[in-house]
């Protein structure tokens, strides 16, 4: 029995398998820079994510899940984070205290869109956001952070492409002169009318007879006003000291209709139509958007499913979570019940250990300690318990030593068998 169309099933050895440690791997960085966990429903208002996303946006306007509840509220199951973070943040009053606020998240977005090779309907992001300081050095260290987390994951061919999108000063003229620009190509109806919706998605349209006609059309950071001008440098610069290289991308408009000023998308080859891993941007009007007060804000999210795609592509394995790192097998009945006690006692050492369940006999307990995975199997039979000792066996090795009963957690813990913890 399959679950619902655009879902996947996260269990070992299936594609995702790896979801929870890459989640961490992908947030480790923002971490180490002081951005805190936060959570926020995974439902909230259908109004929160109209007035947020943008009214003009496919997300928006095709793809969200939007039920009524009981009292015929409308609720809508997220598309993305930013806003539902931006919404608890401002509801618990964060922007009131230091600045920026720092926050990272983790988990599952919600689209109908037509499902394809890493494009679902249930997929994962995690993200993170630094509201209330308008400085293009913490741009640079947003966009870094997002780098460094593919870097860190073994990633080779992620490429950061970045671009301004001007503000409310320098947009309004440069959005009516491309407008003009557009009315007078020979576009299809359907594009005429996101053209009037929103002529800069036009810029992004993926079709090679539409980019065709693009080539003279006019680029919004050749229309940037000073201000916008100048933090787009700062922002470079502080890439450059971070070691980050980008590459320029003029044509570079994002789904979400918040974003101004920095822009950027992660995108990697590997993925087949799909190429973008992650993107963000500078959202300085989306708090007033959803009725708080006037907020700059700026972050990324990142696709968890397409990260574990440009793994596989790049031939990366994923990181995986420590394994067990002993195997108990007891033998007979008295054994049995000693070692109930003693896989206690190793977990609460720190030492990662399971017990051969059900009764396999030695043949097949020992087939479970080596299909564990465990670097040791700790057997135990009545015999070795008059004795006070068990019999410590290197998987890998094939080696067997006696340990007395009561020193393994002592020995098992000199040894670094857990290590992994
Ligand atoms: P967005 O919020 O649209 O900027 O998306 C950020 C990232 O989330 C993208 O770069 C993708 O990696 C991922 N993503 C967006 N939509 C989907 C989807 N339907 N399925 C899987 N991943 C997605």
């Amino acid at each position: 029995m399959a679950g619902p169309k655009g879902t996947y099933d996260v269990l070992p050895g299936t594609p995702f398998g790896a979801s929870s440690s890459v989640r961490e791997a992908l947030l480790a960085p923002a971490r180490l820079a002081g951005y805190a966990y936060a959570e926020a429903p995974v439902f909230e208002s259908t109004e929160l994510f109209s007035r947020g996303v943008g009214e003009s946006t496919d997300v928006v306007t095709k793809e969200m899940f939007t039920f009524a509840d009981r009292a015929d509220r409308s609720l809508t199951l997220r598309p993305e984070g930013t806003v539902g973070v931006l919404r608890a943040a401002l509801d618990a009053g964060l922007h009131k205290g230091q600045l920026p606020v720092k926050l990272r998240y983790a988990g599952p977005m919600f689209r109908a869109e037509r499902p394809q090779a890493g494009r679902y309907r249930q997929f994962q992001q995690v993200g993170l956001e630094a509201l209330g300081v308008d400085d293009p050095a913490l741009d640079a260290e947003v966009v870094a952070l997002g780098w460094q987390a593919y870097a860190e994951l073994g990633l080779r061919q992620v490429r950061l492409q970045l671009t301004s999108l001007g503000d409310a000063r320098c947009r309004p003229a440069y959005r009516a002169a491309l407008a003009a620009h557009l009315t007078g190509l020979d576009l299809d109806e359907d594009t005429r009318r996101r053209a009037q919706l929103n002529p800069l998605r036009v810029l992004d349209d993926k079709r090679p007879e539409v980019q065709a006609q693009l080539a003279d059309a006019p680029l919004m950071v050749d229309a940037l006003c000073d201000p916008c001008r100048d933090h787009l440098t700062a922002v470079t610069d502080g890439l450059a000291a971070l070691g980050v290289p980008y590459e320029p991308a003029p044509r570079l408009v994002r789904g979400l209709d918040y974003y101004m000023r920095t822009t950027f998308e992660y995108v990697h080859d590997g993925l087949g139509a799909q190429t973008a891993v992650g993107g963000g941007g500078r959202y300085d009007g989306l708090s007033e958007a959803i009725g708080g007060p006037p907020l700059p804000g700026i972050g990324w999210a990142l696709g968890v499913e397409r990260t574990m795609l440009a793994l596989a592509a790049e031939d990366v394995p994923a990181p995986q979570e420590p394994g067990l790192a002993v195997f108990v097998v007891p033998l007979g009945a008295a054994a049995k019940a000693r070692s109930v006690g003693l896989v206690g006692d190793l977990r609460r050492a720190g030492i990662a250990a399971d017990l051969a369940y059900g009764d396999r006999g030695m043949k097949g307990a020992m087939r479970a300690a080596d299909r564990s995975g465990a670097a040791y199997a700790v057997v135990l039979g009545d015999r070795d318990l008059d004795a006070g000792e068990v019999q410590l066996k290197d998987l890998r090795a094939h080696a067997q030593v006696a340990v007395p009963l009561e020193g393994l957690v002592r020995h098992l813990s000199a040894d670094d068998t857990g290590g992994t913890q």
